[in-house]
């Protein structure tokens, strides 16, 4: 790779762009990066799952200044394949067990493909009509898989947005109802720190840093014991009791109690929280209730699993992420809420150059009011997503979306099997979804998270798979989540056998009778 230093003296002025997006070379040089990249997945089983790269190693391998000329795109990707390559998690490859998967598709990646041909600013409806129509629509086609009440649907008095991540929702939904609260309180924004967030102990950290971003103090963010000795046996769900008392507690030290996260499938153990009890307490206190489901809220399309959502009515939003597992390639987060307005007023900002008129509203009155959504969210700008989630859904059909949950949670099933059958395991969840959360059992139960760390640095250090952990009430569980698209039952069944291969090692090396199964 070539490269120049930058200074006055060597740019070069009055270079032409007007062969960029010439039809001939966009094709051919789209179809060539296409091409790679479907090499790449047919080849992704021969890369180690896990980078193995050291931090800084990239400095080492690119120039130091951008490059003075232009340079061709074999070059390129020969610096894909050669320096970018390596660096890679593959998120997407069969024998990624990771974190929560993020789903790609082929669905998902046309749609991206057109988002990006386009390539529109869509913030009002007048910057691109079919941007803000498109997405309203995809929003309420996706709020009838998931059966969500009308209040949810602009078909309903409700509507829903796209955002890039439950963050980005988290933050706007805090900031309506961090100002309706405020409002109420005669306005002065020092009341503020009357505010009070809460959510169970292993609600995820994305929570406390939109609490924090709006200016909850740290104090008033009330994460609630769910990970507690009782645990294994609630499955980790938030108690009404509990949230109950805080409430009450927090009443009587003068504190005003404003936002209660409930979360469907939580990060750490997959657990659901009680939804209709919590949504009933909240409604009771007035707090704004928003339900997390940001892995789990797809699996809710198949009626075996909508039952994790009764009790949605009662709530104020609720938000899920197809680009966990809904084959829709980053980013994607659903949001919707009973109330547009409470957003709008919170997040709305007006300029002469933003002004939104429809073609019809310049002439009558009685013109259909349009979305702005920029004031549903936190930037102005933003991207044409529905156009992704809209191919997704069209492209696989409610029926092939539900198929696509139902083969992960059979291979999750089927990986919990073979755990459940060798006794030197166990399942430390009981399983909801597709994340099994097991572990080797230690012989002393304060060897637990060393025998297990040990495990899960073999597994990944192997190169053949890649699994994360979680700590549950003191206990270091491995989390197995079942969702890239290429995974089959064989990578399942491999991934089995490599776990029992580097448990007969570890427990070979500590207590050798303890290794026969
Ligand atoms: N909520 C839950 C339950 C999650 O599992 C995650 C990420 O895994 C998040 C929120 C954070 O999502 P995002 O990265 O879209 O903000």
């Amino acid at each position: 790779m070539g490269s120049f230093g930058l200074s006055a003296n060597n740019i070069t002025h009055g270079t032409s762009f007007s062969a960029d997006l010439e039809p001939k070379s966009f094709s051919d040089e789209s179809k060539a990066v296409i091409d790679f990249i479907a090499d790449y997945y047919k080849n992704i089983e021969k890369y180690p799952v896990q980078s193995k790269v050291e931090p800084g190693y990239l400095s080492a391998r690119l120039p130091d200044t951008a490059p003075h000329s232009p340079e061709s795109l074999d070059d390129i990707l020969k610096d894909v394949t050669d320096c970018i390559l390596p660096g890679l998690t593959h998120w997407q490859s069969p024998n990624f067990f990771g974190y929560f998967q993020a789903n790609a598709s082929t669905a998902g990646f046309l749609g991206e493909m057109l988002c990006s041909g386009f390539n529109v600013v869509g913030f009002n409806w007048l910057a691109s009509p079919v941007a803000t129509e498109l997405e309203s629509i995809v929003m309420d086609w996706m709020g009838k898989m998931l059966k969500l009440p009308s209040s949810f649907l602009f078909s309903g008095t409700g509507g829903g947005v796209l955002h890039g991540s439950t963050c980005e929702s988290l933050v706007c939904t805090l900031a309506a109802a961090r100002d309706k609260a405020l409002e109420k309180l005669g306005g002065g924004f020092d009341n503020i720190t009357k505010l009070v967030v809460y959510a169970s102990d292993q609600t995820h950290f994305a929570l406390q840093k939109s609490a924090k971003l709006i200016g909850i103090p740290p104090a008033n963010f009330r994460p609630l014991p769910a990970l507690t000795r009782t645990s294994f046996s609630t499955e980790f769900s938030l108690s009404p009791d509990t949230v109950r008392a805080a409430i009450e507690d927090d009443i009587k030290s003068g504190h005003v109690p404003l936002y209660l996260c409930a979360t469907v499938g939580t990060t750490g153990a997959g657990a659901v929280d009680p939804i209709e009890e919590l949504g009933k307490i909240a409604n009771e206190y007035k707090l704004w209730l928003h339900i997390d489901a940001a892995y789990a809220g797809s699996a809710c399309i198949c009626p075996e699993y909508r039952r994790y959502l009764n009790g949605v009515e009662l709530a104020d939003s609720i938000s899920l992420n197809p680009h966990k597992w809904f084959l829709t390639n980053m980013d994607c987060c659903c949001l919707w809420v009973k109330h547009p307005s409470f957003l709008v007023d919170s997040l709305s900002t007006e300029s002469d150059i933003m002004r939104n008129r429809s073609p019809a509203s310049n002439t009558s009155t009685n013109a259909a009011p349009v979305i702005d959504y920029k004031d549903w969210q936190i930037p102005l700008s933003r991207r044409f997503k529905a156009l992704k989630l809209w191919t997704v859904i069209r492209k696989h059909g409610y029926s092939g979306l539900m198929y696509h949950i139902r083969s992960d949670v059979s291979m999750a099933k089927r990986f919990e099997a073979m755990v459940a059958k060798d006794e030197r395991f166990e399942i430390v969840v009981p399983r909801k979804f597709a994340l099994v959360c097991f572990r080797l059992k230690p012989k002393r139960e304060s060897e637990g998270s060393e025998l297990n760390r040990e495990l899960v640095d073999a597994l990944n250090g192997s190169g053949r798979a890649f699994l994360t952990q979680a700590m549950l009430d003191g206990v270091y569980v491995i989390r197995c989540s079942i969702g890239t698209t290429l995974t089959q039952d064989r990578h399942v069944d491999d991934l089995w056998k490599l776990i029992q291969e580097k448990a007969d090692r570890l427990l070979s090396l500590q207590e050798p009778e303890h290794a026969s199964r």
